[in-house]
């Protein structure tokens, strides 16, 4: 077992590198993470699609290049002894994902669950792209909303083994974008707080909405309370794109998982195992 880590350490759950849509290396991704003073970095590059939900290959680690990616890893890993670096995919969940996700995640040590992509409209699209609007404009927010919390309480279900669901809700990407909820989300919420408690899933509280012109953090904070009153445990992560945002906003969400309520944060180790660290 690891060496417990100290209260309040600084952990980014959920990153990426110019293998899938970000930007940096993982040795460049490692570097900022020492110089922010991370002690666990995990990697979660979006792992191989089926080429109808990313025919240029933008999103994804493609499949000829899963080995080259495990093997950059394990270089910048092997070259910061000081930053404990955990290997991980963040994998998107269709319908039917579950053979492809099993093989093409292979020797992963955590997978986070994520929906971006809504099936059955218009041959299917991304809910996070803002040059493609299409299920947006033919759902509307409150349509896309709805199908959303359907397919994510799906992803929950899964056998799939996923450590995190991933910034649970995503819609609000587009809230100011022209596309805010008008109905009360809060039923929404109670019921994704009712399938996470349910299916016994950790979810993720991610500072890119800060990034993103959200002005708040995924999940909003009513969400993130319904999460805390139904026991739901909780992991952190930045989901930097780029080098700088690296551990952007951990210690500050620490600070706003405090206010609500949560004692401790759950954090992958190297070795495979889950620890509960305690935020202060
Ligand atoms: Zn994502
Ligand atoms: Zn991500």
């Amino acid at each position: 077992m690891a060496h417990p880590l100290a209260s309040g350490s600084v952990v980014d759950m959920h990153t990426h590198t110019r293998f899938s849509d970000g930007v940096g290396t993982f040795e460049e991704n490692a570097a900022a993470a020492v110089a922010a003073g991370c002690a666990v970095l995990v990697s979660t590059d979006h792992l191989t699609l089926p080429a109808e939900m990313d025919p240029a290959g933008e999103v994804q680690v493609v499949e000829p290049e899963l080995a080259a990616h495990r093997a950059a890893w394990a270089a910048a890993r092997d070259a910061h002894p000081e930053l404990e670096m955990v290997y991980g995919f963040e994998c998107d969940w269709y319908p039917g994902c579950e053979g492809n996700v099993m093989r093409w995640s292979s020797g992963a040590t955590v997978l986070l669950g994520s929906v971006h992509w809504l099936g059955p409209v218009d041959g299917g699209g991304w809910i996070d792209d803002v040059s493609d609007m299409h299920v947006w404009e033919g759902l509307g927010a409150d349509g896309v909303w709805s199908l959303y919390v359907q397919t994510w309480c799906r992803a929950c279900e899964s056998p799939l083994p996923f450590g995190t669901m991933a910034h649970p809700d995503l819609p609000e990407r587009m809230r100011n974008e022209g596309f805010p909820a008008t109905t009360d989300l809060g039923t929404l919420w109670d019921e994704m707080a009712e399938c996470a408690r349910d299916t016994g899933r950790r979810v993720e509280l991610s500072t890119a909405g800060w990034r993103k012109g959200v002005g708040d953090y995924y999940p909003s904070r009513g969400l993130l309370e319904r999460f805390f009153r139904a026991g739901v445990p909780l992991t952190v992560g930045s989901d930097g794109h780029r080098p700088v945002d690296i551990c952007d906003g951990i210690l500050d969400a620490y600070a706003h998982a405090w206010e609500v309520g949560y004692r401790t944060i759950e954090v992958p180790r190297a070795d495979g195992s889950w620890e509960s660290m305690p935020l202060r």
